[in-house]
């Protein structure tokens, strides 16, 4: 079926093949270098899997390279609609400019006829100046290949309202933003962000720990970019019968799925839905109203939406 994806972050999802190539080592040790073979004992060394991707991410060949190569694993994965983020400061390295950044990978994307978007990600740990050149490169680009701004990083190290001025500075730029929220840290973390004025969570299950954080979430139709595997990797969860996903969809909440990262978690959202559809035994309706919730929720103006739900119909 088609889908839609909103929580993809462009380093997490590189080909092992493209890693293997350009850093001349075999393909076995690409795979070792990417993706989490069993769980990791934290979303931090979790982390540690784009240590290599962004090594190698630092040229505009390679960026577009590598954006051009996503674009086309999501159209053989039947996504109509995608946005992928990135943090723009994680590209610097080897003298490039932010503009060359985002330019390269838009170039990247826009030979694969796929609609996308991308999400600037403002990093934890970064420091105010940084995270602010993030705000005006996204204003600089927005309504031309960026959407919105986002929140990454090591969520537990660095709470949300650490970087409220700088939503606040967003919000008054028009920018909208999505926020990681309730998967390292516990779910006042998502309240925080929603108070912040996040209308889209990444991730934010944790929420299920807090019947507070699940009224806010419903109060303001406050959309969850639940990502089943990656929460799997990076040990919140045993097994996905454990995942709260299916009674957050069953709450009426806007659930939506995402892979967060295709190359780290080893996987696509085919393969997610499979298995969701075992486990928690969603039908392919279940499937269809979280892919409309995407639309319904995705950083685009009325008329794409409804343009993108006649697709998904079809
Ligand atoms: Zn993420």
């Amino acid at each position: 079926m088609k889908k839609v994806e909103l929580h993809l972050h462009l380093d997490g999802s590189i080909r092992p093949s493209t890693i293997s190539e350009i850093l001349n080592i075999n393909l076995e040790e690409a795979k070792k270098l990417s993706t989490i073979e069993t769980k990791c004992a934290s979303l931090k060394e979790y982390l540690t899997k784009f240590d290599i991707p962004l090594k190698i991410m630092q040229t505009k060949e390679n960026l577009e390279r590598v954006a051009f190569e996503l674009a086309q694993d999501l159209q053989k994965d039947d996504v109509i609609y995608a946005e992928i983020r990135f943090a723009p400061n994680k590209h610097l390295k080897s003298g490039l400019t932010l503009d060359e950044v985002v330019t390269a990978i838009l170039k990247g994307l826009s030979q694969v006829p796929i609609k996308t978007n991308l999400i600037l990600c403002m990093m934890r740990g970064d420091s105010y100046e940084q995270n602010l050149k993030v705000i005006k490169l996204a204003k600089k680009y927005l309504n031309h290949g960026v959407v919105a701004i986002d929140l990454a990083g090591s969520e537990a190290s660095y709470p949300v309202n650490l970087y409220q001025e700088l939503f606040e500075i967003a919000q008054k730029e028009n920018i909208p933003f999505t926020i990681h929220a309730g998967e390292a840290d516990e779910p006042l973390s998502v309240i925080n962000a929603i108070n912040l004025g996040a209308k889209r969570i990444g991730h934010g299950v944790r929420a299920i720990e807090s019947e507070k954080a699940l009224k806010l979430i419903k109060e303001k139709n406050i959309t969850l970019e639940v990502c089943p595997k990656s929460n799997l990797d990076t040990n919140m969860y045993e097994k996905l019968s454990n995942h709260p996903i299916k009674k957050l969809y069953d709450m009426g909440l806007l659930v939506t799925i995402n892979t967060d990262n295709r190359t780290v978690s080893n996987t696509n959202l085919t393969k997610s839905y499979q298995d969701l559809q075992e486990v928690f035994s969603f039908t392919k309706q279940d499937f269809l109203k979280m892919n409309e919730n995407a639309l319904q929720s995705a950083f685009l103006n009325q008329a794409e939406i409804e343009e993108l739900l006649a697709l998904l119909h079809k």
